[in-house]
C-alpha cells in the first residue's frame, strides 16, 4: 500500500502543461515529477535528468524490453517512457507523483488499477491560442509545429477519459485549480497540507 497519490496529467502540446506543473510543484511540498526517458533531442535550456533522460533509440528499446517502463508511447515521432521504479519509489516514500504524459500513456495507466491514478487534462482556451503559444515558444520547425497541432485535435477528443479538466486561460487560475485538486486528494486520504498522514489520536473520538 503506497502513501502517495499518483496524478496523470495530459494536454495538447503548447497548452501550457509544463508551465503550470512547474509552478505548482515548486510551491507545494511532497509532490514531484517522474522524469521520463525520451529519444527526442534536448531543447535549448533543457537539462538531462531534470527535464528528461535523453537516450538513443537503442537505449530506449533495451529499457523497454527489460520492462523498465510503466508505460511508453510514440508521440509526435519520438519515443517517451515512464520509469516504473521511479514512480513506485516516490509513492512508497509517501510523496505524490505527477506523470506528464500523453493520452496514449494515460490510457495505459488506466489498466494499472493498483496505482489508483487521478487523471487531469489541461486544455488550451482555443485552438487558435494553442497555435499562438506553440509558435511563440519557438521550439518547433514548421513540420513539427503542424504535427503537434494535428495531434492536438485527437488529444482533445480523448478529454472524457479524464477525471478533471483545467482550462489554462489565465495562468494563475490554472495553477490554483491544479494545486487545489492535489490538496483535495490529500484531505480525502487523511493527509495534511504537507502530505503526511494526519495524526488524529489526540482528538479522542
Ligand atoms: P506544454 O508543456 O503544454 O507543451 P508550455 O508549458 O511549454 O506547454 O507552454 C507553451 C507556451 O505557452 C510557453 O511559451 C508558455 O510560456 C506559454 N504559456 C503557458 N501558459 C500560458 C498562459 N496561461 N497564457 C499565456 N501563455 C502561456
Ligand atoms: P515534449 O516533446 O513537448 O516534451 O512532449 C511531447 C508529449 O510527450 C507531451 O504530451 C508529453 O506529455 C508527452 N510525454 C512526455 N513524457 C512522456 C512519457 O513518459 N510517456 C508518454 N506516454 N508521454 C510522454
Amino acid at each position: 500500500m503506497s502513501g502517495g497519490q499518483l496524478f496523470v496529467v495530459s494536454a495538447p502540446s503548447g497548452a501550457g502543461k509544463t508551465t503550470v506543473l512547474k509552478a505548482v510543484l515548486s510551491t507545494l511540498p511532497a509532490v514531484g515529477f517522474s522524469v521520463s526517458h525520451t529519444t527526442r533531442p534536448p531543447r535549448p535550456g533543457e537539462v538531462e535528468g531534470r527535464d528528461y533522460f535523453f537516450v538513443s533509440s537503442d537505449e530506449f528499446s533495451r529499457r523497454r524490453q527489460r520492462g523498465d517502463f510503466l508505460e511508453w508511447a510514440e508521440v509526435h515521432g519520438n519515443l517517451y517512457g515512464t520509469s516504473r521504479q521511479a514512480v513506485t519509489d516516490r509513492l512508497a516514500q509517501g510523496q505524490d507523483c505527477v506523470l506528464d504524459i500523453d493520452v496514449q500513456g494515460a490510457r495505459q495507466l488506466r489498466e494499472h488499477r493498483d496505482l489508483n491514478p487521478v487523471f487531469v487534462f489541461i486544455a488550451p482556451p482555443s485552438l487558435t491560442e494553442l497555435e499562438r503559444r506553440l509558435t511563440g515558444r519557438q521550439t518547433e520547425s514548421a513540420a513539427t509545429l503542424a504535427l503537434r497541432l494535428a495531434n492536438a485535435r485527437t488529444e482533445l477528443a480523448a478529454l472524457d477519459l479524464y477525471d478533471y479538466v483545467i482550462v489554462n486561460d489565465d495562468l494563475s487560475q490554472a495553477q490554483t485549480l491544479l494545486a487545489a485538486l492535489i490538496l483535495e486528494r490529500r484531505a480525502r486520504g487523511r493527509r495534511g497540507y504537507d502530505g503526511r498522514p494526519l495524526v488524529l489520536e489526540a482528538l479522542d473520538r
